[in-house]
């Protein structure tokens, strides 16, 4: 058990400042996150959000975190209080939710557009059309306070062919690129993409945020 800190100083390394790295703890304890902590990590991942408010109640609060998982709009409320980016927004009512739940904070929270870059059907996210026709929305009402729209995110296939996963990536980067250029908006500057498998890939195409569990933290093993 406990995390591989040799491992997480070489990606650190291999990464440079301009790509950051989150640090996915789901499933894993407080313990090992307090370790990650102490080697100077701040950007933690969680996808459960009973999980991510009884992990962030025990540890310090300069902790920057991140929901990347399927986020129910009933469950805004928990986590609005600190969460300081949510990365699987998939829907323009989810948007106006966490704007309502930010307002109620009294706080900024940023949003990734989640994108369905992966072949198999189960992953969720915004088809192209989906994703433009919500970005007019967004530009056009121009309605929200309390949330920035940060950026994309985007999971690849789960797959050993690495030129479907780098074909997936390059998509990604041609969404954001165009995204940025309807929205011509500083705030909208983070592609969220890459994993333990696959981040090496998603840097070369573009990546300027990782989201690695696995090879920090070591394999999850899930017994719910
Ligand atoms: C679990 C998870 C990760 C990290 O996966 P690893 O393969 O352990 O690095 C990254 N992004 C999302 C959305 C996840 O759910």
């Amino acid at each position: 058990m406990g995390i591989d800190s040799k491992k997480y100083k070489e990606i650190i390394t291999g990464l440079g400042s301009s790509v950051k790295l989150v640090a996915v703890s789901k499933t894993k304890p407080v313990e090992d996150i307090r370790e990650l902590y102490d080697l100077g990590q701040r950007d933690f991942g969680e996808n459960y959000v009973q999980e991510m408010t009884g992990k962030q109640a025990q540890l310090p609060q300069d902790i920057r975190w991140h929901f990347i998982g399927h986020l129910q709009s009933n469950k805004i409320k928990y986590i609005a209080p600190f969460v300081y980016m949510i990365q699987g927004v998939d829907s323009y009512k989810l948007l106006a939710e966490i704007d309502k739940q930010a307002k109620k904070n009294q706080r900024i929270i940023q949003c990734l557009l989640q994108v369905h870059i992966a072949a198999e059907e189960t992953k969720f996210g915004f088809n192209e059309d989906e994703l433009t026709d919500t970005i007019h929305q967004f530009k056009q009402k121009n309605e929200f306070e309390n949330i920035k729209l940060s950026g994309l995110m985007g999971m690849a296939s789960f797959t050993e062919d690495q030129n479907l996963v780098r074909k997936e990536f390059i998509y990604l980067r041609s969404l954001f690129d165009k995204v940025s250029e309807m929205l011509k908006d500083d705030n909208f500057s983070t592609l969220s993409m890459g994993m333990s498998s696959d981040y090496r890939i998603a840097i070369e195409e573009g990546s300027n945020m990782v989201r690695i569990g696995s090879l920090i933290f070591g394999e999850r093993v899930y017994n719910k």
